[in-house]
């Protein structure tokens, strides 16, 4: 499963090389073109049949939440600071280290220690926390794991059911498994240009970069959202960003961008046409990269579609397959169904 292999893959933010090399074995073969750009993208073309006259952009970001190096102590413990991760889910987590992708564990206080003034509630920064590979010498903490090496969660994709797997980086490996799925299926009406991009967590970076080159008339991000479906406090009753197994998300407005609403009204009718279920990803949270590619240029109308995912930025996520399905069946069907009469004002 493609999914499986880009879930295991180790790619944080600026160290997608992994990541990069997946996702061209499974596209090479379905597209016309396809090059690596200067920050790192991997840009690809499927050539479409030409009746709709339209350059159409799909993205999926390849980098991943992780860690990186910053320091080494006397002892052999690595400083770390965290990128897109809280460090309050890090404690005791288990990491694989730098290129050689070493074991190692997050420092965790146990029980017995921690019901003092501070506890585990007082972990805000990084700087408190250290990563441990066993080495029992800076030296040898230096050589192991260097300046600058990354880490990321230790943790395999696993199915729990049939319809539900759990796994690291579905945020947003789930989108490039989308995204690889569309460049393997029949040609679309227009070429599509596909942009698996890099440095998404850090700011939307690659996108940046892919929008500029690409200049499409219309742009689709594929995420990997936000979904807190989950129990609330008694008396609560917050409407969840997402709900799993509820079908693809689509966004209105996030952090980052307030989508185009000819492009979300096209996505929702074709989920009505094709009984694909779909819901509205609850307004404010999060951004993905069509904060920046709708903002490039002369302005690219842009519309985001997610697959819910439980726990994105931690140790290990869940995630439902038909969410998944669905999100590659209305990504294909609103595809198809596109033309310049939906973008008409
Ligand atoms: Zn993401």
């Amino acid at each position: 499963m493609i999914l499986q292999e880009l879930s295991d893959a180790f790619g944080v933010s600026g160290n997608e090389e992994e990541v990069r090399q997946i996702v061209l074995r499974h596209s090479k073969e379905h597209v016309d073109e396809v090059k690596i750009d200067t920050i790192g993208n991997v840009l690809a073309t499927k050539k479409g049949t030409g009746a709709a006259g339209l350059r159409v952009m799909v993205t999926a970001h390849m980098d991943e939440v992780g860690f990186m190096v910053v320091d080494h102590d006397s002892n052999g413990l690595l400083g770390f600071r965290s990128i897109g991760i809280h460090p309050m889910v890090t404690p005791g987590s288990r990491l694989v280290v730098g290129p050689k992708k070493l074991p190692g564990v997050v420092g965790i206080e146990p029980i017995h220690m921690a019901w003092g003034a501070s506890g585990y509630a007082d972990i805000k920064k990084t700087d408190s926390l250290r990563v441990d590979i066993g080495a029992d010498s800076k030296s040898s903490a230096q050589g192991k794991a260097p300046l600058g090496a990354y880490m990321t969660f230790d943790t395999k994709f696993t199915e729990l059911s049939e319809k539900i797997v759990r796994g690291k980086a579905f945020d947003d490996r789930v989108g490039c498994a989308v995204l690889i799925d569309l460049l393997a299926g029949d040609p679309f009406p227009f070429d599509l240009l596909a942009a698996f991009t890099v440095q998404e967590e850090v700011g939307l970076r690659g996108a940046t970069v892919a929008a500029f080159a690409l200049e499409p008339d219309v742009a689709f991000a594929l995420e990997g959202t936000i979904c807190n479906d989950l129990p609330q406090e008694p008396g609560e009753d917050q409407t969840p960003v997402t709900r799993l197994g509820a079908g693809p998300a689509i966004s209105v407005m996030d952090r980052s961008m307030i989508a185009d609403r000819r492009l979300v009204n096209h996505l929702v009718e074709t989920a009505k046409a094709h009984d694909i279920p779909y819901q509205i990803k609850a307004p404010g949270a999060g951004g993905t990269d069509a904060g920046a590619i709708h903002q490039s240029r002369a302005g690219i109308p842009s519309a985001v579609v997610s697959t819910p995912c439980r726990y994105i930025h931690g140790p290990a996520a869940i995630m439902n397959l038909d969410d998944f399905n669905n999100v590659i069946r209305l990504m294909r069907e609103a595809l198809k169904a596109l033309t310049p009469a939906v973008l008409e004002r």
